[in-house]
């Protein structure tokens, strides 16, 4: 009876691990991991920004391609440059909310969860933004009611189809390469404009990685999509 509860116990905890960690997880709430329909479409998202070094250029080489993009502001950036955020906005980008601390959410109180996503949804209206209808949690990272507390505040949250750790600086060329490798059909796309811990965190690899990647998606027949409203 004790190796039973024991077990279960073991089996629900692993359960509640899952549903945190796995950022597509089903369990805490529905969460878009790719995009409908079966089209050669990719999304490109950025998380984090802005960023005084990667976000410009960023942006510069987006609009040089005609490529339209989706960016998960953090909020505490957002206030610290507003103007990258509105220019995103300008230029056509969908800007989303990312929270404001960049705190993990997965043992953060109701509370918490809520505080952070308005202060992240306020920054992007101080920048302004439309209110935001999209959500990314920091890492993925959900709990319980990470996702029902941003569908009250009207965003729907998103996930990612793939990610290729562009965080680690690897070098440009290996960014690239991943990324056009590994997307399929529907992909939403992660990769970092900014760091969510250090403001002047240097993307400036994925930044270089850029061209690389609109032109190799290109020769493979995808075209770009933003992530849409709700
Ligand atoms: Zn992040």
């Amino acid at each position: 009876m004790i190796a039973e509860v024991s077990c279960a116990t073991v089996a629900s905890a692993a359960a509640l691990a899952w549903g945190a960690f796995e950022r597509n997880s089903p369990l805490f709430g529905r969460v878009q991991r790719r995009l409908s329909g079966g089209e050669a479409v990719v999304a490109l998202t950025f998380d984090d920004g802005p960023n005084a070094h990667a976000t410009p250029s960023i942006l510069d080489t987006l609009g040089s391609e005609g490529v339209r993009a989706t960016f998960f502001v953090l909020g505490r950036h957002a206030d610290r440059w507003p103007s990258l955020v509105a220019r995103a906005r300008r230029e056509g980008h969908v800007v989303g909310n990312h929270g404001y601390h960049h705190q993990k959410l997965l043992w953060k109180s109701p509370r918490y969860v809520r505080d952070d996503i308005a202060a992240g949804a306020a920054a992007i209206l101080r920048a302004g933004c439309d209110r935001p209808t999209l959500f990314r949690a920091p890492h993925g990272q959900r709990n319980p009611w990470v996702t029902a507390i941003a569908r009250a505040g009207g965003q729907r949250t998103v996930g990612w189809t793939l990610g290729v750790w562009d965080t680690a600086r690897p070098g440009a060329p290996i960014i690239a390469d991943r990324v056009v490798r590994g997307a399929g059909c529907g992909s939403i796309i992660l990769l970092h404009d900014g760091d969510g811990y250090d403001p002047d965190g240097d993307r400036r690899q994925t930044a270089a990685a850029l061209p690389m990647i609109i032109r190799g998606l290109r020769e493979r027949g995808f075209s770009f999509t933003t992530l849409g409203p709700t």
